[in-house]
């Protein structure tokens, strides 16, 4: 029920006019009727044609003469199409992650770019399986024909498959020129066509259709009889990498295709290759389709058209997947769920495990949502724990190998003994082996620190903030700075704990390490990878086929590297500096550092022959590092949870971060405060105000950064604070009081600020 008297309304639903509102009256037998997000008929234009449009706000403000405002006509109460679906989850956006509603629109609503009918291209093996592999062994003895030797591994393996053509030049890194030139010769065939419908739904019995194990048949099992006694609900499926996942998905993919449903997957960008593709387009072949950031907003288009239309049942992609307009959602998939990059990082900024159940919600007949990950988010295993979410777990290994052997190498005792090389001593005994042996390395190191916190590295004393528990950073003029509250101390020279005079922040990069490598083993072949290093698109995939084709023995780079490859032949992972992610001064440090070790430690011995890993910290009894090595994510869970719990941290309370961007430092300091006591003096039971302080990255472009955090177990709570700032923001912008100043908020932040 509303009291307001006009309402905002959209009529043509497009990503690139939403901008365009006409306001009408709310007649008051439709007062109870009207909300955000809701249909309406309205009758539009100099005919008053009765056209459908959508409720985007609700005011009491006219924006014109009064009388000659139209009123709506109808709420229409149909059941929920496409359309009105995107209209309720972005009305559901705006009000849990607290944007405007056309910000919202535009991150649900796909581009409507279109495009022409567009000819696919396949690739597929065109001489006899005896003569391919002869050409292919001729290209794998030459050093130039690397290419070729990757597309005609991968065609050997499926002769009978058609490979998608774009995936093989973006993901395998096979040049046009070589495709045709490969063609010409007679190897490989390209087909092109229009679409190809497979003529029936949930055919696909074909490749790598696995016969699952008993564990895995138990998840399927379990899942379908929910879905078919109509029970809809959350899963969460906790397996180490390699236990069969991605085979469970497909499994439960089939089955919900068999049921006239449709598939959302995602996947984080980063873990998108050609592997991971591969094995969804032998399974389902042309049912499949994939998004990713390169295509262009006619693929888009293109892509979501298909889905409309019945043309495709499964789309993979990353977190903006979760927008694609199938008519009959069944089953929405979320892999390496923990991954930060589900959460957006731009107003909106939503989290995509949130939006996919709400989604689960909205969708006719009502989807069911699944999440996987080697190291689930403590959200999502709190939830598992406390029955909020159904939790399955995969204990074994199917197959890769044994688990590498990992050790922990303490950096305090390297200094002791008189290393100061960033290598220590275990790590170099292990570089030289691997070397002479011709096998690969990665190393690793964690970038997100960079904000520098200090600590002695002759104890491992770090410098914490003793109101939040995280640490604190360097900043200009020699002062130590807490991130939430603003606590400040001097920076002595002197460690606190054992007097030693070690204490520095800690700081070292990529470029730093391939130096160092370079200058240790003149002879090894590096690869680096890392922000600089994969700017231009396409850079990514490259690095990691050129490191797979073993055109280097050592890859070094930042998180990047951890993710999605198997690289079969490296049998050594080096972490240089844990304690870079472990003393990020955000609440979730631990966390990170705990999945970045894991992950990174399961990078290696992938294929046949045993990996090492080592782990260089300074403190090597901290529970991320113990619990990392014997890759014991319950004991980590256990000890996280009731760290989080002590300090009312997510995701046992809810935090909400009011962060402030303004041109003038003292201006957004004010601001800030003001904002704070607005909330204190509206103050709600269990609220508990952090801040206002510099972020962890002060200043960007020259706008300064800082933040207010306010916790409490009630998100609603949190929402009637947002409210009531959002409310006080209009007031002064509306005044022309806000030039200078921004303002976001992000819910149960996830990425530091
Ligand atoms: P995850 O997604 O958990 O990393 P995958 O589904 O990729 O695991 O499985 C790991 C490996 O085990 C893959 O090579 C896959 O082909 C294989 N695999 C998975 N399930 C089975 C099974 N039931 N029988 C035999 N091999 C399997
Ligand atoms: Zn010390
Ligand atoms: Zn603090």
């Amino acid at each position: 029920m509303t009291a307001l008297e006009y309402a905002n309304i959209i009529i043509d639903i497009s990503h690139e006019k939403v901008d365009r509102l006409f306001q009408y009256r709310i007649p008051d037998r439709l007062k109870d009727k009207v909300e955000v997000g809701c249909p309406v008929e309205v009758p539009f234009g100099k005919g008053n044609t009765m056209r459908k449009g959508y409720v985007l706000e609700l005011t009491d403000e006219p924006n014109w003469d009064p009388d000659k405002i139209k009123e709506i006509a109808a709420v229409p109460e149909d059941k929920l199409g496409a359309e009105d679906i995107s209209i309720r989850l972005a009305a559901w956006m705006k009000r849990y992650y607290g944007s405007t509603m056309i910000a919202a629109l535009k991150t649900v609503l796909p581009a409507t770019k279109k495009q022409n009918t567009q000819k696919h291209k396949f690739v597929s093996l065109r001489m006899d399986l005896r003569q391919a592999r002869e050409y292919y062994y001729e290209c794998a003895s030459k050093k130039n024909q690397k290419a070729r030797e990757r597309i005609l591994a991968e065609l050997l393996l499926a002769p009978d498959d058609r490979i998608p053509y774009e995936l093989i030049t973006q993901k395998l890194h096979v040049t046009a020129a070589t495709l045709k030139s490969l063609a010409e010769k007679g190897v490989i065939r390209i087909d092109e066509e229009e679409y190809y419908r497979k003529p029936i739904a949930g055919d696909s019995d074909r490749y790598g259709a696995k016969e699952l194990s008993p564990e895995q048949q138990g998840i399927v099992d379990s899942f379908i009889s929910d879905y078919d006694a109509g029970k809809r609900d959350t899963y969460l499926i906790h397996g180490i990498t390699g236990s069969g996942k991605t085979e469970v998905y497909i499994a439960l993919i089939d089955e919900i295709i068999k049921r006239g449903k449709q598939a959302i997957v995602l996947i984080p960008e980063i873990a998108l290759t050609y592997q991971t593709l591969m094995r969804f387009y032998r399974h389902f072949g042309d049912r499949v389709s994939v998004m990713n950031s390169s295509l262009s907003p006619g693929e888009k288009y293109d892509q979501m058209e298909r889905a409309r239309t019945g043309d495709i049942d499964i789309i993979i992609g990353p977190r903006s997947a979760l927008f694609t307009p199938f008519p009959n959602t069944g089953i929405i998939i979320i892999d390496e769920e923990h991954e930060s990059s589900y959460k957006s990082e731009s107003m909106p900024k939503y989290h995509a495990r949130e939006t996919a159940i709400e989604l689960a919600k909205l969708v006719p007949g009502g989807a069911s949502v699944v999440l996987g990950s080697a190291t689930p988010s403590l959200e999502s295993y709190y939830r598992a724990t406390t029955g909020q979410y159904h939790l399955f777990e995969l204990k074994r290994r199917l197959t890769g190998g044994t688990l590498p052997q990992v050790e922990i190498a303490d950096l305090r005792e390297e200094l002791r003994t008189g290393n100061r090389s960033i290598f220590s001593r275990r790590l170099q005994e292990l570089m030289e082996d691997r070397l002479n042996k011709g096998e690969q390395a990665m190393l690793f190191i964690n970038r997100r620190g960079l904000a520098g916190f200090v600590s002695c590295r002759s104890c491992g004393y770090v410098f914490k903030c003793p109101h939040c528990d995280v640490s604190l950073s360097e900043h200009r003029g020699g002062r130590l700075v807490c991130h939430y509250c603003g606590y400040e101390q001097p920076l002595t020279k002197i460690c606190p704990k054992c007097s030693s005079k070690y204490v520095s922040s800690f700081r070292a990069g990529t470029q730093q390490i391939e130096d160092e490598v370079k200058k240790m083993w003149p002879n090894a072949r590096t690869l680096r990878m890392d922000a600089d290093t994969t700017r231009t698109k396409g850079s990514y995939d490259r690095i990691l086929s050129a490191f797979a084709s073993k055109e280097a023995d050592v890859l070094v780079g930042t998180q990047m590297i951890v993710k999605g490859h198997d690289f079969p032949d490296v049998t050594l992972v080096g972490i240089l500096a844990a304690d870079m992610s472990l003393h990020a001064s955000d609440y979730r440090a631990s966390e990170r550092t705990f999945q970045l070790l894991t992950q990174a430690a399961g990078r290696a011995g992938r294929g046949e022959k045993p990996g090492n890993v080592v782990i260089q910290t300074y403190e090597p009894e901290h529970y991320s590092v113990q619990t990392a090595s014997r890759q014991d994510y319950e004991a980590f869970y256990e000890e996280e949870i009731a760290y989080r719990d002590l300090l009312r941290y997510p995701p046992i309370s809810h935090m909400m971060s009011v962060q402030i961007l303004s041109y003038d430092e003292e201006l957004g300091m004010q601001f800030a405060t003001r904002l704070r006591a607005i909330m204190e003096q509206n103050k709600r039971d269990g609220a508990i105000f952090i801040g206002p302080a510099s972020a962890a990255i002060g200043k960007i472009n020259d706008v300064y950064r800082m933040a207010v955090y306010v916790k409490m177990d009630d998100y609603d709570g949190l929402i009637a604070y947002k409210d009531m700032l959002e409310k006080y923001i209009h007031q002064l912008e509306d005044m022309g009081k806000l030039k200078k100043i921004s303002v976001q908020f992000d819910f149960d932040p996830v990425n530091g600020f």
